[in-house]
């Protein structure tokens, strides 16, 4: 996943839903951002998307791999949470904890 500066630090989630790059189903890793909602990626085809949008491809040679492979590790990281552990960190988040 590329580098943004000055984000907070998200909440790893993972969702199956149909990709409408590969139209069909597949696994989606990304991190969830209490005020701008959750940033996915597809692990079948590398595309990511926030809020309904895809974001622009990078222009680079064999970005789809790695932002596969970036998906695959949060897949992973995100497997360690509950949605307890999401809730929590939501309200958190919010400040109404
Ligand atoms: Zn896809």
């Amino acid at each position: 996943m590329s580098v943004i500066v000055c984000r907070a630090p998200g909440f790893p989630v993972r969702y199956i839903l149909r990709c409408p790059t590969c139209k069909q189903r597949r696994r989606f890793a990304g991190r969830d951002y209490a005020w701008y909602g959750p940033t996915l990626t597809c692990r079948g085809c590398g595309d990511s998307w926030s809020n309904g949008e895809r974001h622009d491809r990078p222009r680079r040679r064999g970005w789809r791999a790695l932002e596969i492979a970036a998906a695959k590790e949060l897949w992973d990281e995100a497997g360690h949470y509950t949605k307890a552990d999401h809730d929590r960190w939501l309200m958190q988040e919010m400040g109404a904890a």
